[in-house]
């Protein structure tokens, strides 16, 4: 098994941890109310200590891999801000963080610059002013297209705004489009996830990312800490998460996913990724740099960076990252806490084939002989998780995306 190698970043996510409100099934480092907006609003002093963390990182990345666009040292293929809901800084905020990535990081040409919008009229921010900064992908978090799943998923936006926001951006010139939705949700039907569906092709994105709705507790995995790269969920969270899981249907999530395969399909999606269908040519380039294992570096409260070989964190907590990129006393900051982990030979190979996997493209079949793999492959053929393609590529059935947990625990 090769030893992990380390390698300069291709992409850089930029984590900005401010909502309006939170949605009680949300794990994402968010604070929100009046954190978010208002007068007590804390993102001024976000973008202070990210534009730090920014220039600290890059410090580090000059001395270790050599100046921007050196051979050593390529200019990123994508930037891609994260939330949260990042369409809620002021606009000028964001050109300003993309000029200094441009600056400290370059920017290839062409290179893909995503930000994660809200459709509510008040957190969508304004398309064209994003257009002119230098935003070429929007991802809406949509969630669901009708009001009355979205209010039972505390969403603040209705549906309409969804429709509007699409035609706004659209309007601005944005290059390439995604909505985010989720199934398996309470009181949902497949009959109706059906028509939401269809609802969204009608709105003409260029990529889907559909996800069950998961109700994990961070706080029971022990990710909410003083270091953790989480925060603690909320009593009324916990309470909403302990109602909506008696409301889940495995059989109802798997006939949604069906679904979603065939219909697609059909209108000429491919699902590159377990979650993630695109037109040709939209697929996240971001994404892709996580699902190959390329290096990417990453700032922002909770974030998360691997330069090939290890993978780091930042602690999750917004008074603990501020205080050390921005310490009230005027001294010139240090990198905010966190921690990270070195890859041994044998989880990076438990990686590259989970990664691997995950994406359309599979595995090359030799893989099937290598750990961890070798060990599983007969159990996984013969459950028809796994198929070989006729090009020679390990490649999960649907049948195997939709169980790749069961799968994916078996290989780590
Ligand atoms: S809008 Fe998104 S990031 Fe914000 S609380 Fe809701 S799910 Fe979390």
């Amino acid at each position: 098994m090769p030893l992990p190698v380390p390698g300069p970043p291709e992409a850089l996510y930029i984590h900005v941890p401010f909502c309006i409100s939170l949605c009680p099934y949300c794990d994402f480092v968010v604070v929100a109310g009046a954190e978010a907006r208002g007068p007590a609003s804390r993102i001024p002093g976000y973008v202070a200590a990210v534009r730090r963390e920014l220039e600290l990182r890059a410090d580090t990345l000059d001395a270790r891999w050599g100046a921007v666009g050196s051979p050593t040292r390529p200019r990123l293929g994508s930037l891609y801000l994260g939330g949260g809901t990042p369409s809620i800084l002021p606009p000028d905020a964001i050109a300003g963080l993309i000029r200094l990535v441009e600056l400290r990081y370059g920017l290839a040409d062409r290179a893909e610059v995503s930000l994660e919008a809200n459709p509510g009229p008040d957190d969508r921010g304004d398309p064209a002013a994003l257009v002119a900064a230098g935003i070429t992908r929007l991802s809406y978090g949509a969630q669901a297209l009708d009001d009355a799943t979205l209010k039972s998923l505390g969403r603040r936006h209705r549906a309409a705004d969804v429709v509007e926001a699409v035609a706004e951006a659209r309007e601005a010139g944005i290059e390439s489009l995604n909505l985010d939705l989720l199934y398996d949700v309470p009181g949902t039907s497949v009959e109706g996830w059906m028509t939401t569906l269809d609802w969204a092709l009608e709105l003409e994105p260029d990529h889907l990312s559909l996800y069950a709705l998961t109700l994990d507790d961070p706080d029971a995995e022990g990710l909410t800490g003083p270091l953790g790269d989480h925060l603690p969920t909320t009593r009324g969270a916990r309470r909403w998460r302990d109602t909506a899981r008696a409301g889940q249907d495995e059989d109802r999530a798997a006939a949604m996913y069906h679904h979603a395969v065939h219909r697609l399909a059909e209108v000429g999606f491919e699902a590159y990724e377990i979650s993630n269908w695109a037109r040709p040519g939209h697929e996240s380039r971001h994404n892709l740099a996580y699902w190959e294992r390329r290096p990417y570096e990453a700032v922002g409260p909770g974030a998360h960076a691997f330069d090939g070989a290890v993978r780091r964190w930042t602690a999750a907590r917004l008074d603990t990252y501020s205080n050390a990129l921005t310490p009230a006393d005027g001294s010139p900051g240090r990198l905010p806490p966190g921690g990270e982990e070195a890859l041994d030979a044998a989880s990076a190979a438990a990686e590259r084939v989970i990664l691997g996997l995950r994406t359309s493209s599979g595995l090359p079949a030799e893989a099937m002989a290598e750990p961890p793999l070798a060990e599983h492959i007969g159990w996984a053929l013969a459950a028809e998780l796994i198929d070989v393609t006729a090009d020679d590529r390990i490649v999960l059935t649907t049948r195997g995306r939709l169980l790749s947990n069961e799968l994916f625990a078996r290989l780590v």
